[in-house]
């Protein structure tokens, strides 16, 4: 129970006639029953009641006459309404207010506010008291039920891990926002912010981490209600946050509470996981194009256009304006641009000479390490080429030697960028393992030069090899044009020394002598062809002819074997593009080869078949089949393997050969065991003249 701070102030005695005026006035607010209202004299005790007190305590007005206020009145609020009473008696004070408890007729207990006026008699003593009794049972305890209930709340906002805040916001004349001030903020929010004894402070003043569109959105709760959800980064501080607004109280006292998060560990996870997803999407993608151009790489056989395509991978992974590809020359002892992306061709001739000095290629290439370039204007080793760097327009540069496998550079792939560039570890990763990619099909285009020069050594020591085997065949092919010859010759002799010359008969053996001494010379310079040895070279052939000269060339040992030769010709081959000789090898090879599987057999006719055909895809198909033994071992392809051999004095060469001779070519060369007859036919096909 507390006093009123204001007790009323005692006034001047008034005449009797006014105490009765404002009695009257007094009677009307009395009888309408607004507010309790009971007269109380001292001598008498309670002398008058209006309904409303009744109502309030609970009893009839019979029975409040006969009551008095003492035993009505809570007992702790007593003594303060008796002292107070006692000083209006004494005539020190006229009146006075009070908040007091008291207990009705059914027990309960209200609570009131208590306003009492004296009238005096003329000479200054009480006349009377008029009590006025407001019941604010209700009120109080709505009043402590909101405190309960802010003290509940408070308990919560105290605990919660969320920082809150209640902000007032100040609007100037033209409802702008102008300030807002913290009236009210939690423990976490200090933990949060780190900002302390916010209370009262503006907000301007202690949060600048605030972006001003964070005062905009409080500004505008505080004005229209509506609350408000959102994400925020507070930039200065680094900082993410989740916060929830909304207008909280009257509105015209325009509160924003807040409740936030700081969600930056949250946020920096979400970041990270799409950083990697992203990186990881990013390394899928590599992966996959690199896994792609290395299965591509095995069917293309195209040196130039290979490095082509590496080099375009590694601009795309790499997001690189220009690059080359530079090989090394052994000779000249320099880097050959021989691809390039993007470059002009003024640049390209500057590159190709300058390499030797400090360019970037020309650093990798004695290095034998990457050089990275991230900007030319500031690397001093570059001064000597800033200036045709920025004509052609790049800003940086890297350049990855590549290595052989016996740590010599073979050449060296560049990459240039318009920017000053940082590459990331996974674009030099990615470009290291296209780098060795590309040193794979150098190597293999090594190997492939050495293997076919040691081909075509071989090829050569095959083909004298051969040509001794065949000494008795050439023998024979000339003794018989010479045989005719001499022969002709004789009998022309013989004719001219007649007393009549028979013109005819003479006409007809020069003929066959000059028939036969034309043959005995194709034959000697097809021998002379066979044994030269020298660089391959590709013209149109007829495959026909061809198989008929190698025909020709082995007539005399298929004679000798009682072979009997079927020839199956497709009339409208097209014609391949390739070696004369080197074909004829091959079809001497398979030829030979025959004719050896045969010698064995005595029980059947000794058949070798040469046949030519057109195939589905229009190239040109030669097979040769014989009637010999049959392949003597169950895997086709070890018999191409060089030195496999089941003859005694075999070399083991000529399939391997002939099969090298034919990928040359761009065909193939198979053999495969005859199904029908015993024997093994042998296959080849060569791409048509496009
Ligand atoms: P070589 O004739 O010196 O043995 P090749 O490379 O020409 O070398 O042939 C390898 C092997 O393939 C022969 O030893 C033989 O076993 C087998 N071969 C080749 N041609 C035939 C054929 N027409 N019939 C049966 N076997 C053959």
């Amino acid at each position: 129970m507390k006093l009123r701070p204001n007790p009323i102030q005692p006034l001047q005695r008034k005449p009797d006639e006014i105490l009765r005026a404002n009695e009257e006035r007094f009677r009307r607010y009395f009888d309408l029953g607004l507010i309790g209202m009971a007269m109380t004299s001292p001598a008498k005790g309670i002398i008058e009641v209006n309904d409303e007190i009744c109502r309030i305590l609970g009893y009839e007005r019979s029975e409040l006459l006969q009551k008095s206020w003492a035993e009505m009145t809570h007992p702790d609020d007593l003594e303060a309404d008796v002292a107070q009473f006692n000083r209006v008696l004494s005539g020190e004070i006229e009146g006075y207010t009070l908040d007091k408890r008291w207990i009705c007729k059914n027990g309960r207990i209200i609570d009131s506010i208590m306003a009492a006026k004296c009238m005096r008699q003329a000479d200054g003593s009480v006349d009377y008291l008029v009590g006025l009794l407001l019941d604010v049972t209700e009120r109080k305890r709505a009043e402590e039920a909101l405190r309960a209930s802010e003290e509940k709340y408070r308990t919560l906002y105290d605990s919660i891990d969320e920082g809150f805040c209640i902000i007032k916001v100040l609007f100037d004349e033209r409802d702008k926002a102008v300030d807002y001030r913290f009236l009210e903020v939690n423990p976490s929010f200090e933990e949060q912010t780190g900002i302390k004894n916010a209370q009262g402070r503006s907000m301007r003043e202690i949060a600048p981490a605030h972006e001003e569109h964070w005062f905009e959105i409080y500004g505008k709760i505080a004005l229209t209600g509506e609350p408000i959800r959102f994400e925020n980064a507070a930039s200065q501080l680094n900082r993410w946050y989740t916060v929830y607004a909304f207008r909280i109280g009257e509105p015209q006292e325009r509160n924003v509470a807040v409740f936030f998060r700081d969600i930056t560990a949250r946020k920096r996870t979400e970041t990270e996981l799409l950083g990697l997803e992203v990186e990881l999407a990013t390394e899928l993608t590599a992966m996959t194009r690199l896994n792609e151009f290395s299965r591509d790489l095995r069917s293309n056989t195209e040196l130039e256009s290979t490095l082509q395509w590496a080099l375009e991978a590694i601009i795309s992974l790499q997001n690189a304006e220009f690059g080359m590809v530079q090989l090394y020359n052994r000779t000249t002892q320099a880097l050959e641009i021989v691809v390039q992306h993007g470059f002009r061709k003024v640049f390209l001739d500057y590159f190709s000479s300058a390499n030797g000095e400090s360019s970037a290629c020309g650093r990798a290439l004695r290095s034998k390490q990457r050089v990275i370039i991230e900007d030319v204007l500031t690397d001093a080793d570059f001064a000597l080429h800033r200036d045709i760097a920025a004509s052609s327009g790049f800003r940086a540069v890297q350049a990855t030697p590549l290595l052989s496998r016996a740590g010599e550079v073979l050449g060296v792939i560049s990459t240039q960028f318009r920017e000053p560039h940082r590459l990331s570890s996974r674009d030099l990763r990615f470009t290291d393992l296209y780098a060795r990619q590309v040193m794979e099909i150098l190597e293999r285009k090594q190997t492939e030069e050495a293997l076919h020069s040691t081909q075509a050594e071989l090829a050569h020591v095959a083909r004298v090899v051969a040509m001794g085997e065949l000494t008795t065949t050439i023998a024979h092919e000339i003794n018989q044009p010479l045989t005719v010859i001499v022969t002709n010759a004789n009998a022309c002799q013989r004719l001219l020394q007649a007393d009549t010359v028979n013109l005819n008969e003479i006409r007809a053996a020069v003929t066959d002598i000059v028939a036969a001494g034309q043959r005995a010379a194709e034959v000697i310079t097809q021998i002379r062809n066979l044994l030269k040895k020298r660089s391959p070279d590709r013209i149109p052939l007829d495959i026909n002819e061809l198989i008929r000269e190698a025909i020709v060339l082995i007539r005399h040992r298929l004679e000798t074997h009682k072979i009997s030769i079927r020839t199956d010709f497709a009339p409208d081959l097209p014609s391949v593009l390739g070696d004369r000789i080197q074909l004829e090898q091959v079809v001497l090879n398979l030829i030979m080869n025959g004719v050896e599987a045969m010698i064995p057999i005595d029980q059947r006719p000794r058949v070798l078949t040469m046949r030519s055909a057109k195939d589905e895809a229009g190239n040109v198909l030669v097979e040769v089949k014989d009637s010999g033994i049959g392949l003597l071992t169950t895997s086709v392809e070890q018999l191409f393997e060089t030195f496999f051999t089941t003859k005694p004095s075999g070399m083991g060469m000529g399939l391997s050969i002939s099969r090298s001779i034919i990928r040359s070519h761009g065909g193939r060369l198979w053999a495969m065991e005859n199904t029908q007859h015993q024997g093994a036919t042998f296959q080849f096909s060569l791409p048509r003249v496009a």
